[in-house]
């Protein structure tokens, strides 16, 4: 039986994220949804789920600096740039069921641009978190502001959710819509409308 002060040890050595084993709380949630986690397809099962959720949540433990790792250049030049149709799936915190969709993003600089490439990425790294759509949407836009220091930046995500298509209300063909506008495409509807019709735009 634990004594006082091995709770008080077991607390000090509590591992991080990094280390703490998911697997055997697997374990025990096929248990108690009546499977047994000890026959053949499931036995390696708990250590799957374990590495698949540490990925699916890498973002936690990724560092915006690193990603950009110097690709922020200083350029003249001052009309808008849109990355469109970046995919993405995340989870949402409330089911920690998937939710996946398209992302477009667009900034108007102020002679600073960013590496192309690295949109996606702080896209990703924000979508590998437990998140609510609507989040994730204002993050992506709130980051690039912050690094860019644009004249602004508009983000529209449209996204499909599992704990929508799946369970309860089951409206498997529903979407939900959600937008970031800051500066420039909150303030002038002009560059707003540019950004809508290039997202609208197709091929
Ligand atoms: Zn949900």
């Amino acid at each position: 039986m634990p004594t006082k002060s091995n709770k008080a040890i077991v607390k000090v050595i509590v591992p991080k994220a990094e280390e703490a084993n998911i697997a055997p709380h697997i374990r025990e949630i096929l248990a108690n949804l009546g499977e047994d986690p000890e026959r053949d397809g499931l036995l390696r099962t708990p250590e799957r789920v374990d590495k698949a959720l540490r990925f699916l949540t890498s973002g936690y433990r990724m560092d915006v600096r690193k990603i950009l790792n110097g690709a922020l250049y200083e350029v003249k030049y001052d009309e808008m740039v849109v990355v469109k149709d970046i995919e993405f799936f995340s989870m949402c915190e409330h089911h920690m069921l998937p939710f996946f969709g398209k992302m477009h993003v667009a900034y108007v600089p102020k002679n600073r641009v960013i590496g192309l490439s690295k949109i996606p990425r702080i896209v990703d790294m924000y979508a590998r978190r437990l998140q609510i759509q609507e989040r994730l949407t204002q993050e992506v836009a709130q980051t690039i502001q912050d690094v860019i220091e644009p004249l602004g930046v508009g983000v529209i995500c449209q996204a499909r959710h599992f704990c929508m298509m799946m369970r309860g209300v089951e409206k498997q063909h529903s979407g939900a819509m959600t937008s970031a506008m800051l500066g420039a495409f909150r303030n002038h509807k002009e560059t707003r409308d540019e950004f809508l019709a290039l997202v609208n735009h197709k091929g």
